[in-house]
């Protein structure tokens, strides 16, 4: 996903999260960055349920997770089962369990358990679209991807609607402060 997200694209990036959930396409999802009051606002209007996890990394230090889905109870479900607990390397049983919640398909979870990043034969850019590895030759990744790509740009317009709302509430907030007050 990193390949063509770039940190500042963070915000972008959960918005297409947000979509993908809100068309089912990918169960729950998640990030590990806070999120601004008008992205919730669109990740609430598009029907999920968003939800912090407070998780512990390896080093000690307590850190935030925006989970969100269309399905409050498996908003929940994954709630109860991870606060308050250490975030564990990729063994099978987390990999495993963290594909079914976040609704990646099966055979590229157990490729990617017995060989991980075997190449699969998506170009870089297919593959960037992805918040799963695929595994090799997957029939199941390439229904995916159109629906994806689908998201992404559906995302990006929803992403520059934001952006012109933002600064049309700031260019008023401006104009409203530069009226003198009365004397
Ligand atoms: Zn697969």
């Amino acid at each position: 996903m990193l390949s063509i997200l770039r940190p500042q694209k963070l915000e972008l990036e959960a918005i297409y999260l947000g979509l993908l959930s809100a068309w089912r396409i990918k169960l729950l999802s998640r990030v590990e960055y806070p999120l601004k009051a008008d992205v919730l606002a669109l990740l609430e209007a598009l029907g999920l349920t968003v939800s912090p996890v407070l998780r512990v990394a390896e080093n000690g230090t307590r850190v935030t997770h925006w989970t969100f889905g269309a399905e409050p109870r498996l908003v929940e479900q994954y709630r109860r089962e991870y606060e308050g607990t250490a975030i564990a390397g990729q063994l099978p049983a987390v990999v495993r369990a963290e594909g079914r919640y976040f609704g990646y398909p099966p055979c590229c979870v157990e490729a990617f358990i017995r060989e991980p990043y075997a190449p699969n034969g998506l170009t870089a850019e297919e593959q960037g679209l992805l918040f799963h590895y695929a595994c090799p030759g997957c029939r199941e990744t390439s229904r995916l991807i159109p629906l994806y790509q689908a998201a992404l740009a559906e995302a990006r317009d929803l992403h520059k609607t934001m952006f012109r709302a933002r600064r049309r509430h700031t260019v008023r907030g401006n104009a409203a402060a530069s009226v003198p007050y009365p004397a």
